[in-house]
């Protein structure tokens, strides 16, 4: 019987959509033999034996949102769509969790728990299109890690299905649980290779009664993260605190409401939550801080519709590098905070060195700065490919990290032995050995071959 037979006689049944030849949201390009969208983890458990028995490989896809190429089926095989696993079973305000499919929306669990008056912190910027199960095999964060923490931190229990097919539940329903390995964590941030997420319950915490925002323009970087410091010093936690550099700034002059000052301007967008008449107290503090610290320009948002239009200046950005470049390579790399300066600062010198064109912009609160390496064209690769190596070097020598939450997956696996070192990997495949022995679940991603 041919494979495709045994799959149509376990009620799996292909779809072959052309959604999976424009792939994820990394510029790779792979394209599976079949797509599978299953309902039911038993569809999936089925999917796995057989891939056992036959040796094939099955790549699990949340929303294709990915940045690294992880949901992508770089040994062919089978893409495993999660997308209509997508049931919010409940969202329980006496416990404060929530229980959910892996195919829901980011955005959709966040609606739902607002609902109720109760808060699903993690906030990527692509919510609208990624899912819960991919945000934690990601371990996606945003602009509210600051105050809150990434995806992992709102996980308390899993439902997988292992690469044998094995159905295992972790964690429990409890905020506190510390029986055995940590295995819930372990999948977190595991990116689709230990295991394919069928159910999770998510913790969910009071949603705050306001949100007031300002933003700052300084004359550079420096200045900028002096605030920062003095802003945490001073006894603030902020649900964000992001920088722009010139460089983007100068993206989207039409959207400021004043005119940049000078070619090292950056502008700080702080963002505060909690009781109404605390944060309005708070955010005029925040905003003499930054005004001591030497701010030249305070733009502050008193309501949603001024926030909106802040963040929605910051997406722009994005866009726009995106959309004025023939080569676009998003690096998400983060720092210890006191170093942002200072790698910003040597920017220049890998433009000038490699002919590349690199806009920052970011967490400043967190170190994770979103560089995203442009080039005006393909054709000398190898010079770029330097250039990126080189400033990742550069990153891991001011006690950084190459990925602070995109993820490795395909893109950046070349990389991770800059990062990690031999014995670590080593301990990791053969982490991966004992869940996957066959090898049939997400091969060839995370590790270099
Ligand atoms: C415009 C835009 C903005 C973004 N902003 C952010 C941001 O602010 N922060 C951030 O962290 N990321 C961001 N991202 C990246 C992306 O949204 C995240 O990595 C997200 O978590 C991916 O979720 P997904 O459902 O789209 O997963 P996919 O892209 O489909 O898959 C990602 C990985 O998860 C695995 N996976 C998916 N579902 C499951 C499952 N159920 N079980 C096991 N493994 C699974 C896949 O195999 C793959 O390795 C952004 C992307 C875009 C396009």
């Amino acid at each position: 019987m041919t494979r495709l037979a045994k799959l149509q006689e376990l009620g799996l049944t292909p779809s072959n959509s052309l959604q999976f030849l424009t792939p994820d949201s990394s510029e790779l390009r792979y394209t599976p033999e079949m797509v599978i969208r299953v309902k039911e983890t038993r569809q999936i458990r089925r999917l796995m034996r057989l891939a056992n028995e036959y040796r094939f490989p099955v790549t699990p896809r949340g929303g294709g949102s990915g940045l690294a190429g992880g949901c992508l089926p770089v040994r062919g095989g089978v893409v495993l769509s999660l997308e209509n696993m997508n049931r919010i079973h409940s969202v329980h305000t006496e416990d404060l969790v929530a229980e959910v499919q892996p195919g829901t929306l980011t955005k959709a669990l966040r609606d739902a728990a607002r609902n109720k008056g109760l808060f699903f912190p993690p906030d990527p910027a692509g919510m609208d299109q990624s899912t819960i199960g991919g945000n934690v095999a990601t371990n996606a964060g945003g602009p509210s890690c600051l105050k809150y923490g990434t995806t992992k931190d709102y996980v308390l229990g899993l439902e997988v299905v292992l690469p044998s097919g094995r159905l295992i539940k972790t964690g429990t329903r409890t905020r506190k649980g510390v029986v055995g390995y940590d295995l819930t964590q372990l999948f977190a941030g595991s990116e689709g290779t230990l295991g394919i997420i069928t159910g999770l319950i998510l913790k969910l915490i009071p949603f705050p009664e306001a949100v007031a925002a300002t933003s700052a323009v300084f004359n550079d970087l420096p200045l900028a993260m002096r605030a920062v410091t003095k802003i945490l010093t001073s006894g603030h936690l902020p649900s964000a605190i992001e920088f722009l550099d010139a460089k983007c700034l100068s993206l989207v002059n039409d959207l400021l409401p004043f005119k940049v000052p000078g070619e090292k301007s950056t502008l700080l967008i702080i963002e505060i939550d909690g009781a109404p008449n605390q944060i309005k107290h708070e955010i005029d503090v925040i905003g003499k801080i930054c005004e001591n610290v030497g701010a030249t320009h305070l733009l502050p948002a008193p309501d949603n519709e001024e926030r909106e239009r802040i963040w929605e200046m910051r997406r722009q950005v994005s866009l726009r590098i995106h959309d004025n470049s023939a080569l676009y390579i998003p690096e998400d790399v983060a720092v210890p905070l006191g170093k942002i300066p200072a790698l910003v600062a040597e920017l220049p010198k890998f433009e000038a060195e490699y002919g590349l064109e690199i806009y920052a912009f970011g967490h400043a609160g967190d170190g994770n700065i979103h560089l995203n390496i442009t080039a005006q064209s393909r054709d000398n690769m190898t010079r770029v490919e330097k250039g990126v190596r080189n400033i990742l070097s550069r990153v891991i020598q001011m006690g950084g990290t190459i990925s602070g939450e995109h993820g490795i997956g395909e893109a950046k696996k070349r990389y991770l032995p800059m990062e990690l070192s031999a014995e670590s990997i080593r301990l990791q495949t053969e982490i991966k050995n004992v869940f996957d022995p066959n090898m049939v679940l997400n091969p060839g991603k995370i590790f270099p071959e």
